[in-house]
């Protein structure tokens, strides 16, 4: 359990990590904090898009729809590996999952399978939107994973956590199939390993 950081101590933090960073507008004030709580936070959530194209991809986790409001996550990486800084605080991204997955994610022990929806989870994970059509087809770039991995390892190390505070959204909410194309388990041991480093 943790505060959030400030979205100064994040662009630091991403920026150490080696990755390349861009900033999207107004990120740091774009945010749905005005719909509900932002923190603690216990943990970082990855998605693929169901996108192709950066731009689009960047505006789209921006702006969100009309029946899901931008932002969609704190961080876009494209398929080259950048991460798009499009909001900081309270985002549309993790929505409703299992209340006993965050039980196991705050103890940081292996996670149960999800199959509830009744905890709000834009409170208390950090999101990364990824580039990728999501139809297990659609390839992820090694620069792309290094970013994910990077960006992960980075928040988990600030805040003192081991690699079992990175889930997928398919681990959060039932029906979620994302990230595809990877797993989870591969991501966590990379993350692992780059914490060891
Ligand atoms: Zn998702």
């Amino acid at each position: 359990m943790a505060p959030p950081m400030s979205a100064g101590r994040f662009l630091e933090r991403l920026r150490e990590a080696d990755v390349t960073v861009v900033e999207v507008g107004d990120w740091a004030h774009h945010n749905r904090n005005h719909k509900g709580p932002w923190g603690p936070v216990h943990g970082v959530m990855i998605h693929h898009t169901v996108t192709s194209g950066s731009k689009r991809t960047v505006e789209i986790c921006r702006d969100g729809y009309t029946e899901l409001p931008g932002p969609l996550c704190h961080g876009v990486i494209t398929k080259d590996g950048v991460v798009h800084l499009v909001g900081y605080g309270r985002a549309n991204h993790a929505g409703l999952g299992d209340d006993e997955v965050l039980r196991a994610v705050i103890a940081e022990k292996a996670l149960p399978h999800d199959n509830e929806a009744n905890t709000d989870g834009n409170r208390h994970f950090y999101g990364f939107e990824c580039e990728n059509l999501g139809d297990g087809k659609d390839p992820w770039p090694e620069a792309q994973l290094e970013a994910i991995e990077k960006v992960a390892a980075a928040i988990c190390r600030h805040h003192g956590w081991t690699e079992r505070s990175v889930i997928g959204h398919l681990e959060w909410q039932p029906g979620k199939v994302d990230p595809k194309g990877f797993t989870m388990a591969s991501m966590r041991q990379r993350v692992r390993d780059r914490l060891k480093g």
